[in-house]
This record gives C-alpha cells, structure tokens and sequence, in this order.
C-alpha cells in the first residue's frame, strides 16, 4: 500500500517521523499542497509563501538524494486525496498533527472525516511536545519532557515513489510561483529552508548567544544576539526537539553560557506551552480567550490604524519597529509587545486588526504563539495584567543612542541625540519632514491606563457578583502595568483553560 507523507509546518527530512514511518512501510508519496483556501485567509501573505518555496526547493532537491521526490499542487486537500485514490486505490496518510487556526483545524477534521468513509489510515504524529486533549500544566511539563527527550527521528536513506502519479500532481517546485497571494515580496528576509536552520542554530550555540540576556530587550543588537530560528521553527525546518537536545549538549559543553542557554530554553519551551494552548482553544485567533473581555475595546479608528502599521505615528521607535518589520520579517519580543501596545492600549484599537497585520508580517508567523502573545498584552486573557509601554521611555532605555531608530527612520537620521526618542521637541523639527506625534504618549497612557483599569474593573466586579461573592484570583491594582526589562512573560503564565 502507497504511503502519502503530507509536509505542512513541517518542512525538513530529519527528525521527520511521518517521513521515517511512511518510507519505512514500503512506496512513499510526499507531498506539499497548497491549499486556497488556507493561503487566502488573512493572516498568511507573499512573505510566508516565498520561505514555504526557498525551504520546498530544498527538501525537494533532499528527497531526491534519497530516491524520492516531491509532489506539489495547488489545490484544496480533498481534491488531492480524491484524485490520489482514483489513481493508486488505497493508501495510508502519514502526517505530523497541525496546531493551529480553527481554519487548519477544521480543514484536518475534514480530511480525517474524508480517510475514515473510505476506511483509510491517517496517521498523524506528535510534534512540539503537544498532546491533544492535555489541560494542565503539569500534564503538560511531563509530556514535554519526555518528548524531548526521545531520540531524533533518522531521515530515510532510500526510497521508492509510486511508477503512477495522480494528475493532479507535478514534481516542479517552480510551478507554485504562479499562485497569487497577498502581501509584498521582502528583500531582507531569512532564507528558508532546513541547512540555512541548521546553520542558524549552530552560529548561535558557537557564539552568537554570548550576549543573548544583556541584549534581549535592545532592538538592534538582539538581531545577531537572538538566535534568530524562529522562522525555521515556524516552518518546521529545523525541530524543536533536536534545538532543544542541541542545546543541552552546548551547555554541558560550556558551563559560561549556562545562563544564556537556560534562558533560550525557557523560550523554546513557553513556545511549545503556548502552541498547546491553541491546541486547546483554536478560536483564540478572532475571539478573546476570557469571553467577558470579547468587546474591551470598542473604537476603531481607521487613520490611527493606518499610521501605525506604516510607522507613521510620530513616535520614534514605535516607526522603527515597523518600518523594521515591513523591511525584514522581525523585530525582537520586547518591540512586539510595545508596537502592540501602542496599537491596542495607546491607541485602543480593537486587537484583531492589528494581530491579523502583524501576523501577515512576522515572517516567524506561529498562530499559538502569535494569537496568546496578543491577548496576554492587551488583557484579554482575564488572567494576564495590561502592560501599557511608553516608547519614548523604552527608546532611551534600550537604544540609547538611537542607532535603531536612525536605521529605519531615515528622517531621524541626523538629528542630534538628545532629540532622537522626542524630535518634536527639536527646535529644527518642521525641517525633517518627520510625522507630528499621533498623541501626546504620556497623555493617552494615562486615559488609557484609567479606561481600562475601569473596563477591567467593572468587568472582574460583575463575574463576582456571578460567582456568589467568590473573591477575585486577580488583583485589581496589577490591572495595568510598566512592563519590567526582559519580561516575557514566563512567569505569568496560566495554563490551564
Ligand atoms: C505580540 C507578540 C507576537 C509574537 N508572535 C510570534 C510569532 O508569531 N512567532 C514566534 O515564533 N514568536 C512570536 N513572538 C515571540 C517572540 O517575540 C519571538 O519568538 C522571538 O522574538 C523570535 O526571535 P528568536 O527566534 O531570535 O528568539 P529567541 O529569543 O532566540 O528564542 C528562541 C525561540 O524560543 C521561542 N520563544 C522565545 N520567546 C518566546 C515568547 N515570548 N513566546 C513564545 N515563544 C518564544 C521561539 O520559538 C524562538 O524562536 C511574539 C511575541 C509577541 C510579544
């Protein structure tokens, strides 16, 4: 029986299980589809699909040294299962779990439905660490720690494809450039595919990572100090278990790094933490994970909006970040929790525009990670404090001297140093052609602070009154906050749902 391998999030050979399974059963069919209906929904855009074709063009060119090849079509997952059935009759699908959107969600509920009529196999593997149906955090730790601990999955040496392939099918690569996509095309961008992940890991653990805490939170020097795999992660180039081992190895190794590498552990697992979460609860993408804070944010203004996703506020850093993110893919974790601040509690947009345009743009773009990232800064887990940053503070503290603003903010490029995180306040401003500031920052921190505070407040007094007097697990004066230097939120973490 024909074994179809089906590639999703997880673009790589080595620590591939459905692969090492699948050619391990006899005939293997890899395939990668891209699905409409996935790609036009709007979070994914022109910059996630051109890294999806860098890493195919490479584990298409893998799969060949091994006998095998890929299959790729541009069409909805039944109609590839339909036409691959008319051809070959039975076959087993092998492919990792997806946790994603509820849209991957339900697409998976359905080709699991379409297998099943048919009284096919499908057989899907564990990845990240993830078990459905997991609910506590201890559940989750042991599961976590086990499945890092398993060896690494070998990638096949030989294998054999089918003599007849499905029509629907080609084994060029290049033909998926014609696909139309929203977005535009990134010149500075990581490149995809696994040997650029796993050079990536290896120049982190060699050197890269020896300022990884100190440079944490500053917005130019975290570029090199970062180790930089989250888009190989994203996509599955590289996987979490074999960094995480990796990692180990490097700490048994150096015992200076230690501090460094256990704090880059401690990412990768709250990655994992948080993509079990949406696991647990795919609707968090459009709907506030604490339903009583589904409507927080009532305003919408289109003109705030637009400036602020083109990095035209006004506000230094707060442009840079974007201008930043437009040009190259990523910012580091402290530039997304304040860009996202600005948006949603400076400027109280309703949060899903905002993560909708921000997912679009992180090329590193992790529904689990992203969706519970955004909820947890703008209040909407009912468990997570606001944090309202203020960017002129943030500028000063962690680019002192305004290298990042300038790099991205040519307008800023000359101006004297005292004035880069508060141009307006220079006396040649009307000169630079630079944006007047959208709001005075202090001003509409404090309004918002207040605002939400009462919207919090109101909110938590009405679920007591609900509860029968039950006293509240959160403390109202923690319902907003100054994020505090190299928070990311590991502590605060609540698991369960
Ligand atoms: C609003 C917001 C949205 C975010 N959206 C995403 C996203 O879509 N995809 C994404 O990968 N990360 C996201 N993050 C988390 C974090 O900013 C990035 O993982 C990190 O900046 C990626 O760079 P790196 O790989 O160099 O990170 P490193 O600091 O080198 O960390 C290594 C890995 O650990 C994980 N990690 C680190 N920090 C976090 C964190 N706070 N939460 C979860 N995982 C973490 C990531 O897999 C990361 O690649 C978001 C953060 C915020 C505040």
């Amino acid at each position: 029986m024909i074994n179809v391998v089906w590639f999703k999030r997880d673009l790589r050979i080595h620590d591939h299980r459905p692969l090492f399974e699948g050619s391990r059963l006899g005939e293997v069919l890899p395939i990668y589809i891209v699905e409409p209906s996935l790609w036009q929904e709007h979070d994914l855009s022109l910059r996630h699909y051109q890294f999806v074709q860098e890493s195919l063009v490479e584990l298409s060119q893998q799969l060949s040294e091994v006998g095998g090849k890929l299959f790729v079509a541009i069409a909805e997952m039944e109609d590839v299962l339909e036409s691959i059935y008319e051809t070959l009759g039975a076959f087993r699908l092998h492919a990792h779990e997806e946790y994603g959107t509820s849209v991957t969600f339900s697409r998976d509920k359905r080709v699991r439905q379409w297998m099943k009529s048919r009284d096919l196999s499908f057989l899907e593997y564990q990845g990240f660490g993830v078990v459905r149906g997991s609910k506590t955090k201890s559940s989750f730790q042991k599961n976590w720690e086990s499945f890092m601990a398993e060896e690494f999955v070998p990638s096949p040496r030989q294998m054999m494809i089918p003599e007849n392939i499905p029509e629907i099918l080609s084994n060029s690569v290049e033909k998926l450039a014609k696909f139309h996509i929203q977005g535009d095309p990134i010149r500075f961008g990581q490149q995809g595919g696994e040997s650029k992940a796993i050079e990536t890991l290896e120049s982190f653990l060699e050197n890269r990572h020896k300022n990884y805490n100190s440079n944490l939170s500053k917005p130019l020097q975290s570029t090199a100090s970062c180790s930089r795999l989250s888009p190989y992660l994203a996509w599955g180039n590289i996987s979490i278990r074999y960094v995480v081992t990796k990692t180990r190895e490097a700490m048994v190794n150096n015992k200076d790094s230690k501090k460094q590498l256990e704090a880059f552990l401690s990412g990768l697992k709250l990655h994992c933490q948080l993509v079990q979460k949406i696991e647990n609860d795919p609707e968090m993408m459009t709907k506030a994970i604490s339903g009583d804070y589904e409507h927080m944010r009532q305003k919408w203004d289109e003109e705030a909006f637009q400036r602020w996703y083109e990095g035209n506020t006004g506000i230094p850093l707060v442009d840079a970040a974007m201008r930043c993110l437009h040009k190259t893919g990523w910012i580091n974790y402290r530039s997304r929790a304040m860009v996202v601040s600005f948006a949603c509690n400076t400027l109280l947009l309703d949060w899903r525009r905002p993560a909708i345009a921000l997912a679009q743009l992180f090329l590193d773009y992790e529904p689990g990670i992203h969706y519970n990232q955004i909820q947890m800064q703008v209040g909407t887990t009912g468990s997570q404090s606001i944090k309202i940053y203020n960017p002129v503070k943030m500028g000063k503290d962690e680019d002192p001297e305004g290298a990042f603003v300038r790099r991205y903010v040519t307008e800023l490029a000359n101006i004297p140093e005292k004035y880069i995180h508060e141009p307006w306040l220079y006396p040649g401003f009307y000169s630079l052609n630079y944006a007047t500031p959208i709001v005075d920052i202090q001003k509409a921190n404090k309004i918002a602070r207040d605002l939400l505070h009462s919207i919090k407040q109101e909110i938590e007094t009405k679920k007591r009154i609900e509860n029968q007097n039950e006293p509240s697990h959160h403390q109202h004066e923690h319902a907003t906050n100054e994020p505090k230097s190299n928070d990311r939120d590991f502590e605060q973490l609540s698991f369960d749902l």
